[in-house]
């Protein structure tokens, strides 16, 4: 039987953590706030944002809310986050994605000071992660090397596979895997022989949105399998990119969804506003 990796113990322990240092900010005089915006009412991106929220309010720091309406234009929104920038009260701007479609979202991204980049989507936090340099880190990638380091899974030297190569997952998780000193292949959907590859891996992270896609026959025998994926089933019920029953049998290690992945994301996202007071001083 597989070690089941428990996101939600673990981010909450990262919460605490992020609580105490919260504590210790606030009786130096330092106070964090993270300001929030969602543009329109996708009901997915409400409970993202939420969620964004009651974590904030959990380790203890300030949360502003932007709940801007659909139809709010590109200029608006970039003046906002302009106000946001040059705001000494403010120390990290989010933008719930996806915005509508006549929002340009890298425009949106660009406009953010990087300083206040808590997402690591900014192009500049992306190429400091590259180079070896401070910066914010993409937080769902973050939290699955806090998952695997809390979970006593080492990292170095193993065969690490990617499966996605987004900019919010797939890349930057190659990268922190490559700072782990793994050796890391990215797969796709132009990889020839997926299951050949993926079969190599000591630790396999699924970031591909094809709900239950990667069966038993893509794992090789022990291997840690991360699930990056939250979709749908065929009964509308929650599950990631990995068929979790047929896996989890041939695996030493495998995160559930929900519960898994989910959690950290909005931890790392925490840990992110509390660093920026380092970032910014
Ligand atoms: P994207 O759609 O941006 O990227 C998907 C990637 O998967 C692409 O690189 C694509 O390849 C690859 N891919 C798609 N189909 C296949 C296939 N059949 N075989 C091999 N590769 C394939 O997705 P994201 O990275 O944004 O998200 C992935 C999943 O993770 C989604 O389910 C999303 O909801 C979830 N997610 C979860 C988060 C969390 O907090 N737990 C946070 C972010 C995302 P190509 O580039 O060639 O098109």
């Amino acid at each position: 039987m597989a070690a089941i990796i428990d996101g939600k113990t673990i981010s909450t322990q990262i919460k605490d953590e992020l609580k105490q240092k919260a504590a210790e900010l606030h009786e130096r005089g330092v106070e964090v706030t993270l300001a929030v915006i969602q543009v329109g009412d996708n009901p997915a991106s409400s409970v993202y944002v939420r969620n964004k929220k009651k974590g904030c309010e959990y380790i203890g720091i300030g949360s502003l809310s932007y709940e801007l309406p659909e139809e709010t234009t590109q200029e608006e929104l970039l003046a906002l986050i302009q106000e946001l920038n040059g705001r000494k009260d403010v120390n990290g701007i989010l933008v719930q994605l996806p915005l509508p479609s006549h929002i340009d979202e890298d425009t949106v991204i660009k406009a953010i000071d990087p300083k206040k980049d808590v997402d690591g989507f900014h192009p500049q936090s992306v190429g400091a992660l590259c180079i070896g340099q401070k910066g914010f880190v993409s937080c769902t990638p973050a939290g699955i090397i806090q998952l695997l380091k809390r979970s006593g899974v080492s990292i170095e030297g193993k065969e690490c596979v990617v499966l996605g190569r987004s900019n919010i997952v797939g890349k930057p998780m190659s990268i922190l895997l490559l700072r782990e000193n793994a050796t890391v292949t990215i797969a796709h959907s132009r990889t020839k022989n997926l299951k050949e590859v993926t079969g190599r891996a000591d630790i396999l992270i699924v970031a591909i949105g094809k709900p239950k896609m990667i069966t038993r026959e893509y794992v090789k025998e022990g291997a840690v399998v991360i699930d990056v994926g939250i979709n749908r089933d065929e009964n509308n019920k929650l599950c990631g990119d990995v068929d979790f029953e047929d896996v989890e049998p041939v695996c030493s290690a495998i995160t559930p969804v929900p519960g898994g992945v989910g959690p950290m994301t909005i931890a790392m996202l925490l840990n992110n506003c509390i660093e920026s007071v380092e970032l910014q001083s």
